[in-house]
């Protein structure tokens, strides 16, 4: 759902990607450029964030600044530091500075006030992307999930870019029908060669907010006429505050330690909050876990390591021991807690192949980055709100120095996740990845089993060595088709196990109504009217019309 600006007009559906990865050049200069003469944030633990010099009541135009672009809030943002500015949803901004992907530097138009704010909360006014109903980057699945969500009436609808059609959207609108209780249909907007849109060839709009207009007014052979746009959920913040994207070494009297939420492979974690406004979860490194040069290697990389799947890192408390590592907090707890409690035993198979899709979205990421994670399990999956999982600990298992974590003797090392090269040889990949994301599957599928039941780690070893692999449960409902593809994770050869990208859009084209035996037979056709196709139901099938 990001929008920053400078690729705007451009609308790939992957730019947050593109845009967040390690390229930035650095706040310094662009705070220079507004604090002028006033020193940079240094992570000095006496000096609080409070002694930086305030500027955004003191606005400087940037000579550097050609062409006046005008943003407008899609969603409030409150201030965080001394260097960013607060707004409220349809505040108008001038663009000042966009060179960096994360943060601009504007003008409020109305409060007059300078400073930054998180390009993903705003969008270039009058474009498609500062309508309420239009939902970067978000996938038809994902799409599913937002518009069934209890609140939402028949005729909550949202628009997105179509992921078949590079220059065509999806309306998405949430139905009702007797035989099928709530569910989702997906119409395919396609564009005109020479500008414009269409849903039905009969009735064609020069702009999308035409043809969403329209088809509020009259459903024109829609399931339902559009209602209300689906509510937007708070885009992710990647950092506490501008001035934390680069310096992110915090002090520590900033972090209230305020619950204890578990204990790790590392130390305890907390949930918190960084000065007394931002909910974050604080992981506390027990002393002797890994060296403190090594971890802020680590943490450096997985800094820049930005997608919607992955945990952020927000900042560290580096500078006494115990390490703080400060994140995004996750309200729901691991993955592996959440299945085996009371919220988690009531998932249905749609929400587990959800959970499925997103860890294999996330790894597909780190897969394209070549960050091997080490340690993917349902433990280090966590679950937020509307049961969005992300992957947490990503590339920190390589750095823990702890014998008890050691692939050879320790008794913390995660022998039933790890691939047997990785425990024979030290060969891990992200194919070992692979093959931890198959048990995982099980994890899930059997709501948090432990993996080989009643085996020990030896003995898992060596009948894994012999070939024995786990098979299929009796006890809990997982179709032929994905428990394949855990085999297939599980593939002896590393090079025969599938791809993180091949198992994302396995997952995402999982078509649960095909499945489930008991909904199958009334799921069979689409009724013909109004110049809809019929069609069966089938997978990997998206859009209709
Ligand atoms: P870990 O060190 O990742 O194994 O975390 C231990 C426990 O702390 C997990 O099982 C979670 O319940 C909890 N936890 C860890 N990180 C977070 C987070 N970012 N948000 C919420 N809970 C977390």
């Amino acid at each position: 759902m990001g929008n920053c600006l400078c690729c705007a007009q451009k609308r790939p559906r992957h730019r947050q990607q593109q845009t967040f990865i390690g390229l930035n050049p650095g706040l310094e200069g662009k705070l220079n450029n507004i604090l002028e003469q006033n020193p940079r944030y240094t992570p000095d633990p006496q000096r609080s964030h409070a002694d930086i010099i305030r500027t955004k009541h003191t606005p400087t135009r940037n000579n550097q600044i050609s062409k006046t672009r005008i943003v407008v809030a899609v969603y409030d943002y409150k201030e965080r530091d001394v260097s960013d500015v607060s707004f409220k949803k349809g505040d108008r901004m001038e663009v000042i500075d966009d060179s960096d992907g994360d943060w601009l530097n504007v003008i409020h138009l109305t409060t007059g006030e300078q400073g930054f704010i998180p390009g993903n909360f705003v969008a270039p006014e009058l474009s498609v992307e500062s309508e309420d109903w239009f939902f970067e980057n978000v996938s038809r699945k994902e799409a599913d999930k937002l518009l069934l969500a209890e609140e939402n009436a028949r005729g909550t609808f949202l628009v997105r870019p179509s992921e078949h059609n590079p220059h065509g959207y999806s309306l998405s609108v949430k139905d009702w029908e007797e035989m099928r209780g709530y569910h989702v249909k997906h119409y395919k907007i396609k564009p005109l060669d020479n500008g414009g849109f269409y849903i039905s060839t009969n009735k064609t709009f020069l702009t999308l907010s035409e043809l969403v207009q329209a088809y509020s007014r009259n459903a024109f052979g829609l399931c339902h006429v559009l209602s209300k746009p689906c509510p937007k959920p708070q885009p992710q913040m990647w950092d506490l505050g501008p001035a934390f994207r680069d310096d992110w070494e915090i002090p520590r009297d900033e972090i209230k330690l305020i619950k204890r939420l578990g204990r790790g492979n590392f130390g305890e974690v907390y949930y918190g909050k960084w000065r007394d406004s931002i909910e974050v979860a604080v992981k506390t490194l027990r002393e002797g876990t890994m060296s403190t040069a090594a971890f802020l290697q680590e943490a450096a990389i997985m800094k820049k390591f930005r997608h919607k799947r992955l945990v952020a890192l927000y900042a560290v408390c580096s500078k006494e021991e115990p390490i703080y590592i400060v994140q995004e907090y996750m309200s729901k707890g691991s993955l592996l807690d959440f299945l085996r409690k009371d919220e988690g035993k009531t998932l249905d198979f749609e929400d587990l192949i959800y959970v499925a899709f997103q860890v294999a979205s996330g790894m597909e990421y780190l897969e394209t980055k070549q960050l091997i994670h080490r340690d993917l399990a349902a433990r280090n999956v966590l679950i937020g709100e509307n049961n969005i999982a992300k992957i947490c600990d990503f590339g920190l298992a390589r750095v823990i120095e702890d014998n008890e974590y050691c692939p050879k003797q320790g008794s913390r090392f995660p022998v039933k996740w790890t691939a047997p090269e990785a425990i024979v040889y030290g060969r891990f990949s992200i194919k070992s990845d692979v093959w931890s994301y198959g048990i995982l599957l099980m994890e899930l599928f059997t709501f948090g089993q432990v993996p080989y039941p009643g085996m020990h780690g030896r003995e898992v070893i060596e009948q894994v060595e012999k070939g024995y692999r786990m098979p299929k449960p009796t006890s809990h409902y997982l179709p032929d088709d994905i428990y394949k593809i855990m085999l297939s994770c599980w593939d002896n050869k590393p090079e025969n196990r599938p791809t993180f990208e091949f198992l994302t859009h396995y997952f995402e084209g999982f078509n649960v109504t095909s499945e489930i035996p008991y909904r199958r037979s009334l799921i069979k056709t689409i009724p013909r009217k109004l110049g809809y196709e019929t069609k069966t139901i089938q997978k990997h099938e998206t859009e209709y019309f």
